[in-house]
């Protein structure tokens, strides 16, 4: 079986879902072998054994955390170089996308971003100008690198008891320009993450500006905030909860859009959602054509009474 070498997208050894799926579709073309970089592998390993990891590099350095991406591109292209893999998959997050093409570069290979499926032999799938057309095809220079899009593929389970093999980690200087001065915190409201959660609920241009009642119909139902970019350039929501074309992806079990219209950039970030719901004060509100469930009415009496109704029954 060709090695598909998979890069663990975790914070301090906990693993996030992206990785689960990316493990789950490299399974379709080979054997899936981990690559986890950074601090706090004993965290991850159980994740990376129930999800088919057949082996995982760790290279454990703090460097990893202090100059940027480059030092992953770097210490990727070395494993790389010695497990000639069939394809290496990354997340499409920032630092996936930017280690992606500094490792294309390196390795002199194509690359294909933000896929939404990949086949067992490595066609892959994108989805383009707002989830109108999907556009297939195969990297056929070098070894494929592709990220793929969060929420593309269910995580499903395999259990495996991966060999480990501990990687010494020699960054050059050239790697180490560009130091991180200083982080700052995301707020931490104790939701899920969005990318993750298996429930969202996403406000816009209706809210007026009062997220208050998204948050408290979010926080009955566990789950995440989104936004409408019309929310989101209204200042009203931070842009790392939009959702859509220029967004994020979502694909809860249930997306629960208030005083949204369903703009097609909107839609193509959540339209794969298992249910969706629609609170919109106008019944032709586009948004109802799409929905599992819709209310029509004001969203500020509609969600304070189902979060209501929601912790009431919750005991
Ligand atoms: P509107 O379209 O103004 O809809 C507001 C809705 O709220 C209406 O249906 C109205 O009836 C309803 N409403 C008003 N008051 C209430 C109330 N009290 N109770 C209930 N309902 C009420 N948009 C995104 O969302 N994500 C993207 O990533 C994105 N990317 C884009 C990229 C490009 C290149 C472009 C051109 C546009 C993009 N857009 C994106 C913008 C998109 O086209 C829409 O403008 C935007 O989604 C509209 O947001 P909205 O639905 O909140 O606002």
């Amino acid at each position: 079986m060709p090695t598909i070498l998979v890069l663990v997208d975790h914070a301090d050894g906990v693993v996030r879902k992206t990785t689960t799926e990316l493990l789950t579709l490299a399974r379709r073309a080979g054997d899936p072998v981990a690559v986890f970089l950074g601090s706090g592998y004993e965290s991850a390993r159980e994740t990376l054994a129930a999800y088919g990891a057949t082996k995982v590099y760790v290279a454990e350095s703090s460097d990893f955390g202090t100059y940027l991406v480059a030092p992953e591109a770097e210490v990727l292209a070395q494993i790389a170089a010695t497990t000639e893999p069939a394809a290496i998959l990354l997340p499409s997050s920032p630092d996936g996308k930017e280690i992606a093409g500094r490792l294309a570069v390196k390795l002199q290979s194509g690359i294909i971003t933000d896929a939404v499926d990949i086949d067992a032999d490595l066609t892959t799938t994108q989805s383009v100008f707002a989830a109108e057309y999907s556009v297939t095809s195969r990297v056929t220079h070098g070894t494929p690198i592709i990220t793929v899009k969060p929420n593309s593929a269910a995580p499903e389970p395999a259990a495996s008891t991966p060999e480990e093999e501990k990687v010494t980690v020699s960054i050059s200087d050239t790697a180490k320009r560009a130091t991180v001065v200083e982080r700052s915190e995301r707020e931490t409201t104790g939701r899920p993450d969005l990318a993750e959660a298996a429930v969202v609920v996403s406000g816009g241009r209706g809210t007026g500006g009062d997220f208050g009642p998204v948050e408290a119909l979010a926080d009955a139902l566990g789950g995440a905030v989104g936004a409408s970019r019309a929310a989101v350039d209204s200042g009203w929501y931070p842009h790392a909860h939009q959702v859509g074309q220029t967004g994020q992806t979502v694909s809860p079990q249930l997306y629960i859009a208030a005083g949204i219209s369903g703009a097609i950039q909107h839609r193509a970030g959540m339209q794969t959602s298992k249910t969706i719901v629609a609170v919109d004060k106008d019944p032709e509100a586009p948004i109802f054509a799409m929905v599992d469930f819709g209310v029509v009415g004001d969203l500020h009496t509609v969600l304070p009474r189902a979060t209501e109704e929601i912790t009431k029954r919750q005991g």
